[in-house]
């Protein structure tokens, strides 16, 4: 293979050479089976194309300066897949299964884990889907449970940078007792026009307010927000937002370095009460927010007055991927070594 060039990977999909899949049929899942091939047979009536039921994850290998790949608290990513499929009603995938697909996958891509210091990673991506024939709405009697990998390049290729964000009031991406709790590609499907227009609109992307009152800030598209004042991290409580383990990790962070943590509901205005605010999630970890416009309410709410992220988020940020890549101390147990 000719060396690809780490330092300008793009954040997307490249063909590596194998992936791992999983079948599930007659109440048992079948051992993982590798595949060269980056394309699976559908059946036309199968459930996850018609009815959704569909669930994902995506988490992160890191090489570290030892030469050693390292994953980052995969157990969490197991655990939510398994939540989400019984979310949507599909068979769950045991954390045993779990652990063995994501693990061999990494072994037979190898050579396709971004060297110590390039800024870029090895993107997994399982995905669980209803592979059976139903035309009913009903949940598939058959599943498919597939990892692939694509290594990615660094979210920020010039350096962790603040974006700005919309307040969106016509669009919800979630209801308060719906899927939204849930890592289902319906959720995405529901995100996307707001998501967009938001983009159009030379937006970095949307904050998600809560769908019942629209006083609450949910979610910032695919990410999860927090705000910091008076050295205290705060993250959003709601029932319909997906928990990140980015923002799990960052909570137990900030405590480490002896900041206050809450979570709980943030009203919109508060916004004008934060130091500083940020997206967060595996992709890019921390996405610091320079900007934040809610156009129904004329107001503009503005952080990073300097075009730089503040300093807390900064080293939130800074502490994680020390961890990630085996700079620091694993001093919360998070990493586990791929052999
Ligand atoms: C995956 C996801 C996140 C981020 O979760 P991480 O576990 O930190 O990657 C946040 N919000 C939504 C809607 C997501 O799907």
């Amino acid at each position: 293979m000719k060396t690809l060039d780490w330092k300008n990977l793009p954040f997307g999909y490249m063909k590596t050479d194998y992936n791992v899949r999983c079948f599930y049929k007659d109440g048992k899942w079948s051992k993982p089976e590798v595949s060269t091939s980056e394309y699976i047979d559908v059946h036309i009536a199968a459930t996850g194309l018609h009815y959704g039921q569909e669930a994902f994850e995506g988490l992160k290998a890191y090489m570290g300066k030892d030469g050693k790949i390292r994953l980052f608290r995969w157990e969490e990513n197991a655990k939510r897949l398994f939540r989400s499929a019984d979310g949507v009603k599909m068979a769950e995938v045991p954390q045993e299964l779990f652990r063995e697909a994501v693990f061999k996958v990494i072994e037979l891509n190898r050579k396709f884990v971004p060297p110590y210091g390039s800024g870029a990673t090895l993107y997994i991506r399982p995905l669980l889907y209803g592979s059976g024939a139903e035309v009913g709405v009903k949940p598939a009697s058959e599943y498919v449970f597939l990892v692939f990998v694509t290594p990615v390049g660094p979210y920020f290729k010039e350096g962790i940078k603040p974006v700005n964000m919309l307040i969106c009031r016509d669009i919800d991406r979630a209801a308060p007792l719906g899927t939204g709790t849930f890592k289902v590609g319906g959720n995405y499907a529901a995100s996307m026009r707001a998501i967009i227009a938001a983009k159009h609109g030379g937006y970095s992307s949307t904050i998600f307010l809560d769908a019942k009152e629209k006083k609450y800030i949910d979610e910032c598209g695919p990410a999860n927000f927090f705000g910091i004042k008076n050295n205290t991290y705060i993250t959003p409580k709601s029932e319909s937002i997906l928990n990140s383990i980015t923002n799990m990790s960052l909570l137990e962070i900030a405590k480490s370095i002896g900041m206050k943590t809450e979570r709980r509901q943030i009203p919109v205005e508060e916004l004008a009460e934060f130091e500083e605010t940020g997206a967060c999630g595996t992709a890019a970890v921390i996405t610091p927010i320079a900007k934040i416009v809610d156009p129904d309410k004329n107001k503009i709410y503005e952080y990073c007055r300097d075009g730089k992220p503040g300093p807390l988020s900064m080293k939130l940020y800074e502490k994680l991927i020390a961890i990630q890549c085996g700079d620091a101390k694993d001093e919360f147990g998070w990493i586990t070594i791929v052999e």
